[in-house]
């Protein structure tokens, strides 16, 4: 009898790539997860136990066929498992990498549930894309029929490109307008290369440009060019320009020199690691070195602030949040990473004020959980008399995004929005209102993922493919 290869996880245990050490980490702004070695991929693909009704599957929001490229990957097949792998995803080495898979995929393994620990089906995704990559498995787009429909996309996110991808393989002619001077949105200039390297992201925008995508780049639409001129341009547009209004900060102070956006401090440090000058870095606002940095808020993107203000060596670095540890946003492996990196969590914990202009101190109010609200999340209340001030000379305002006004800012007000600003479009589609028009990704969800937004912009490609007439099922070879 031929010899199992899977359902190994009763004598395997769950292994990660190796994580550089954190002294050795925080010097940089490299990935900290090396790759898997061919063997270790092959051991741990192996654990999967190819149960019959994959949950990790159903909640992987782009139905990732896991169990058989787990498979694959177990049998050496490895140009299989990246062909099973890329017909549902369109940027898998880059979920592999960023997606919180502890609430997605591997937060429902089987074998998780049954007390194992889960497959590690983030970082196999990552060897086997990358994988792809050094074997030229990957391919830009090159239909076999070009088409006379024009489709435009505002916005060069996940959103857009994995829509701008799907439609350009089916052959046709696609324009993404974006503000940016280089394309990628949140991958680019958001999130830190130490969880997503730079050159990840630039290659997938040059194997569009390769495959045939026009890229307009500094090209604001409502500032350089109008939104009904692209509405003329083109025989359907796809709105997909994230969040990008931050939730500001009340009480005395607020306005005062040293409190900046979280966007703001994270773009800049993005641009120095492609070498760009920064005016606001070099002059010191948007550079943590030296200096008593106080990051607010809990989520991801305070995780990327504080992790990023220690490469930048900054003096101390905490980190506020008015809720306790088991009630933070922030994916706890991140939050992990950040304490290992040098960071101080101060739980419970809410900013009342700002001392000094300049900054020179956070006014901190202590909290504690009350009841439950609407939603089941315990409320913080405030304790009285328990306040203190906090020193800090830099203050990261990460207290989560908005959307900005489209209808006015584009002079378009029968673009519908819903009461939070987001565009109202269908799920399943993307479709708006206005005729021709769809959207997706963060400015339909909210602030969501990339893993959603690469969904909703497939999603909303194939109904525009469909409304042409044309085949959806379009394979990357
Ligand atoms: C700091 C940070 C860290 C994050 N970390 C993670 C993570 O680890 N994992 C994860 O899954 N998600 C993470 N997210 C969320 C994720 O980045 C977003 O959900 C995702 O990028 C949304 O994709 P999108 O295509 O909708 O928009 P975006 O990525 O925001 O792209 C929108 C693009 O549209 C452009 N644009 C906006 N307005 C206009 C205009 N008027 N004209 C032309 N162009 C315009 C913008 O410049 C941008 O390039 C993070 C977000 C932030 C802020
Ligand atoms: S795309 Fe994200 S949720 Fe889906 S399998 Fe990959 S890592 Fe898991």
């Amino acid at each position: 009898m031929a010899k199992q290869p899977m359902l190994k996880f009763v004598s395997v245990e769950r292994d990660m790539p190796d994580k550089r050490d954190a002294t050795v980490r925080k010097q940089d702004f490299d990935e900290i997860y090396a790759e898997f070695a061919k063997a270790k991929a092959e051991e741990q693909a192996s654990r999967c136990s190819q149960c019959g009704v994959p949950y990790c599957q159903s909640h992987c929001p782009l139905h990732n066929n896991i169990p058989d490229w787990l498979n694959m990957t177990a049998t050496g097949r490895l140009e299989e498992a990246y062909s099973i792998s890329q017909a549902t995803n369109t940027f898998p080495e880059i979920c592999g990498r960023i997606c919180p898979q502890d609430r997605l995929c591997e937060g429902n393994c089987v074998i998780e549930q049954s007390g194992h620990e889960t497959v590690t089906i983030g970082a196999v995704e990552k060897y086997i894309t990358d994988t792809a990559w050094d074997n030229g498995w990957v391919k830009p787009p090159s239909p076999t029929q070009e088409r006379t429909e024009s489709v435009g996309i505002i916005g060069a996110g996940p959103g857009g490109l994995a829509a701008a991808d799907r439609l350009r393989r089916a052959g046709v002619q696609v324009t993404v307008y974006d503000s940016h001077d280089r394309a990628g949105g949140l991958l680019t200039y958001g999130i830190p290369g130490f969880k997503l390297e730079k050159d990840i992201v630039m290659r997938r925008n040059d194997q569009l440009a390769q495959g045939g995508v026009t890229f307009k780049q500094n090209c604001e639409v409502g500032k350089d060019i109008s939104f009904a001129e692209i509405r003329d341009a083109h025989d359907a547009v796809v709105i997909a320009t994230g969040v990008y209004k931050s939730r500001d900060l009340q009480g005395p102070g607020a306005g005062a020199g040293g409190i900046v956006k979280a966007i703001d401090y994270l773009t800049a440090s993005n641009r120095l690691s492609f070498g760009d000058t920064v005016a606001e870095f070099e002059s010191g606002e948007l550079n943590a070195e030296g200096k008593k940095v106080v990051v607010i808020g809990g989520g991801d993107t305070a995780m990327d602030c504080v992790r990023t203000a220690i490469r930048q060596g900054a003096e101390s670095v905490k980190c506020l949040y008015r809720r306790d540890r088991a009630n933070m946003p922030g994916s706890q492996r991140e939050t992990q990473n950040a304490e290992e990196e040098g960071v101080e969590f101060v739980w419970l914990s809410a900013p009342k004020g700002f001392a000094g202009d300049p900054v020179k101190g956070v006014m901190v109010q202590k909290m504690r959980l009350g009841q439950p609200d609407a939603s089941g999340r315990q409320s913080p209340e405030v304790i009285e008399g328990a306040d203190y001030v906090e020193d800090a000379d830099l203050v990261i305002k990460a207290l989560g995004f908005e959307p900005e006004d489209l209808p006015t800012l584009w002079d378009e007000p029968a673009l519908e929005v819903t009461r939070w600003g987001t565009v109202k479009a269908q799920f399943t589609t993307g479709a708006t209102e206005l005729d021709g028009v769809y959207a997706v990704g963060d400015i339909v969800r909210g602030a969501s993922l990339v893993v959603w937004a690469i969904k909703d912009g497939r999603d909303c490609a194939d109904a525009i493919l469909n409304s042409f007439g044309a085949a959806t099922a379009v394979a990357a070879e």
